[in-house]
């Protein structure tokens, strides 16, 4: 079978294309869409991804701000500052860098954040509306894990996806998404029994793992659609959780890393800042 590859970079840019000429249009009437980004502490990881989501922001024509608090930043002092993006009618999204110093209670942060700014989706009640299945702020990642099926065609209804990972951030949200497009839905974590005999049911497989090469051709349906949400750094090099040339022996369509879910998770940040401002104007 020959492997179609999902190409992420490419969809992205034709995301950030679309978002620009909407920024453009929202300027016509006023608005400039802004996206604040918290980074608490030095964290180098967390330094890159700030840098990035900024250069992202000011390539789509909107208003980036950065506010670096020092790693014992107190809980107060991150509270006051959220609050201070919240009342700043020129930022429609806000977003808390994670992981955040130990110290620090992320999960009173992240309802902090005004819900119809929260750019990342993270609030409780943005997560609860995702559940009910009503429109609201969806996370970036798996957001974006779906725009890539969509924009490859791939019909959902009565499909069987198999999720592996059940984090806040990607697992359980792409689970909902799943689920609210009309897939019967296995979510699969660290105590899963017969991890394979699950995967292998998988019209469509999401890994979520956080471990190189996790996924492998056994474990993967032939004729299966892959998407690979895995960043990890093997001898210096990104890869993700899925074998990626074995598992293209047998899967119909995959997403690769880099190049895959990545840059979509950026694109998808822009918009739900974009989508906050369009409600603003
Ligand atoms: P977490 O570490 O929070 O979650 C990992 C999940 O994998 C957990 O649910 C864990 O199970 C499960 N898991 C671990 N080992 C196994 C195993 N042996 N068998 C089955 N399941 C297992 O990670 P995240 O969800 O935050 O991220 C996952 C990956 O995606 C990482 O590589 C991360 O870097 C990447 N990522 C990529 C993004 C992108 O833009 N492309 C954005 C965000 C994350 P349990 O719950 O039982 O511990």
């Amino acid at each position: 079978m020959t492997c179609r590859k999902i190409d992420g970079k490419a969809v992205a840019l034709a995301v950030r294309e679309e978002i620009a000429v909407r920024v453009a249009q929202l300027k016509e009437k006023g608005v400039t869409p802004g996206l604040a980004v918290i980074l608490v502490g030095n964290d180098p990881a967390s330094e890159i991804y700030v840098r990035n989501k900024g250069v992202a922001c000011e390539k789509a024509g909107m208003r980036s701000e950065t506010v670096r608090l020092p790693e014992d930043t107190s809980q107060e002092a991150l509270e006051a500052e959220i609050e201070r993006l919240n009342r700043d009618d020129g930022i429609d999204g806000i977003l808390v860098q994670l992981p955040l110093p130990r110290h620090l209670d992320e999960r009173r942060a992240l309802n902090a954040i005004r819900p119809e700014k929260d750019a990342d989706g993270f609030h409780l009640l943005n997560a609860g509306k995702l559940l009910e299945g009503e429109e609201t702020v969806v996370p970036c990642t798996p957001k974006g894990c779906m725009r890539l099926l969509e924009s490859a065609g791939v019909e959902m209804t009565g499909k069987e996806a198999v999720v592996i990972g059940r984090s806040n951030i990607v697992g359980k949200p792409m689970a909902l998404l799943l689920m609210n497009a009309g897939c019967t839905v296995t979510v699969c974590h660290s105590k899963t029994r017969d991890l394979a005999g699950h995967t292998r049911r998988a019209d469509i497989l999401v890994a979520a793992v956080g471990k190189p090469g996790f996924v492998t051709k056994d474990m993967v349906k032939p004729g299966a659609v892959v998407l690979d949400v895995g960043i990890n750094r093997v001898d210096g090099k990104v890869c993700g959780d899925v074998a990626y040339d074995e598992v293209a022996e047998v899967a119909s369509a995959m997403t690769p890393v880099p190049g895959g879910v990545g840059p979509m998770t950026i694109a998808m940040l822009l918009q739900n800042t974009l989508e906050a401002a369009e409600k603003r104007a």
